[in-house]
């Protein structure tokens, strides 16, 4: 059973995992109870965020937290019966977000980003996607000029320290760029070395086309019927039960479940976000995020997808239509807005740790166990970036950066 393994979950992060293993020789299977990229990584926002240096922190200004307590700011919506089930990982995220913690978490976020668009071009080369990818970037558009100067210095800031390209527009210059845009903005930022990807499930399921042309499988089946069998692992498939010497469990949001039952307690929560569909691309040039109304909007080859900011509530609660709702009624105030495609808003899953860091590596107390999740609004962009971390310890290979602050054993 030598080189072998079950990759557990076919998003971004999983798919992308097995691509690397089957790069490095082992005969991979990623087993998911769907088609690759059908959940979490279907339904984002596709951008491959390379200015995305300082993760989404927990807010610490009062005036802002005030405004979610009483459900005036759309960019975060909860639902109060979470709560009591949330508290001690949201007071976790809370403080890793204070001024002690938060430079710490930058640091080791950057060091994955910064090789975002050089981990995904070779993907896409590899799949031949080239025509699902976009580049031109995406408009932070601003509402307020306080908004406005904040975030031209902190983009400032950005490409001094990392090279993160931007080009700070005022009003007039949004307005030209973007002239579908039915309302003046106080500026925007363009973060010009981001990626679009027209059809983000679309590209993940490209690239494990690419995975089984390099030899992988693809398998449907419950995760939760993995068993440690001798001295590797064993999972149930429709093709039959798949043993291997080692196991990766990729399953974005669902990953706290199936450790659980292995007596792991890791603090994944889920910060769920919203999209609708809308005929046509309401002449946008690129994607444009209103911060203060939480609204991205997004062409796509479906038509022009909006997506919401976070809402907090358990895994499988029932979705709410607070966020889409003002989401909708903003992007028509902004934009000639085509008819809705779908009926009901998708929902999704962003699988999140408090220290705003995804777990990667190998599971303390089992051998030939690996754990890869908590992406949270990156994984998409960092699925490749990981996945060849995670493959390159699997390996025994030097991984070309340093693992140890996405270490599983840091929540003991
Ligand atoms: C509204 C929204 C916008 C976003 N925008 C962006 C963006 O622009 N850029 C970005 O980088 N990220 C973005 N994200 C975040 C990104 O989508 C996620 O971080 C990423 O998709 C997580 O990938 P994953 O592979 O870990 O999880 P998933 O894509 O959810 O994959 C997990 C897989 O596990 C499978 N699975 C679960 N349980 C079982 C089981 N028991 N048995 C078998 N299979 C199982 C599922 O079917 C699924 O395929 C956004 C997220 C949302 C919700």
């Amino acid at each position: 059973m030598a080189k072998s393994a079950l990759v557990l979950g076919g998003g971004m992060v999983g798919v992308c995992t097995a691509w690397h293993l089957a790069r490095r020789g082992f005969d991979v299977t990623v087993v998911d109870r769907r088609a690759p990229g059908q959940e979490t990584s279907y339904g984002n926002a596709g951008l491959i965020q390379r200015e995305c240096v300082e993760p989404y922190n927990f807010p610490h200004d009062f005036s802002r937290l005030l405004g979610i307590a009483l459900g005036r700011d759309n960019t975060v919506h909860y639902d109060m019966r979470a709560m009591p089930g949330l508290a001690s990982r949201l007071w976790q995220y809370w403080r890793q977000s204070g001024p002690k913690s938060y430079p710490a978490v930058v640091r080791n976020f950057e060091a994955m980003i910064r090789h975002c668009l050089t981990e995904h071009e070779v993907m896409i080369r590899a799949a031949g996607a080239q025509d699902l990818i976009r580049p031109g970037g995406f408009k932070l558009a601003l509402q307020s000029p306080r908004a406005f100067a904040h975030e031209a210095r902190r983009a400032e800031f950005l490409q001094q320290e990392f090279g993160v390209g931007s080009t700070i527009m005022d009003s007039d210059m949004l307005a030209r760029a973007e002239p579908a845009l039915r309302e003046r903005f106080a500026g925007a930022i363009h973060w010009t070395d981001a990626w679009a990807v027209r059809d983000p499930g679309g590209l993940v399921s490209r690239y494990a086309d690419a995975l089984q042309q390099a030899g992988g499988r693809l398998a449907t089946g419950d995760a939760a019927t993995l068993e440690a069998d001798g001295t590797g692992w064993r999972v149930s498939t429709t093709q039959g039960p798949i043993r291997a010497e080692h196991a990766v469990v990729a399953l974005g949001p669902w990953s706290g479940r199936l450790l659980r039952g292995m007596g792991y307690r890791y603090p994944l929560f889920v910060k769920r976000g919203y999209h609708t569909h809308y005929a046509g691309d309401a002449g946008l040039s690129t994607a444009v995020l209103d911060m203060k109304a939480g609204t991205m909007m997004v062409p796509m080859n479906m038509g022009l997808r909006v997506t919401t900011g976070v809402e907090f509530a358990a895994l499988d609660a029932p979705p709410t239509p607070v966020q889409m709702r003002r989401s909708e009624r903003r992007a028509r105030q902004l934009l000639s807005l085509g008819a809705r495609i779908e009926p009901t808003p998708w929902l999704g899953n962003r699988p999140a740790l408090p220290d705003m860091v995804p777990v990667v590596g190998a599971a303390p107390r089992h051998r030939g166990l690996w754990l890869h999740f908590g992406h949270a609004h990156q994984g998409f962009t960092l699925g490749p970036v990981t996945g060849r971390l995670l493959a390159e310890m699997m390996n025994g290979e030097t991984p070309y950066f340093d693992p140890q602050p996405y270490s599983p054993a840091r929540f003991g």
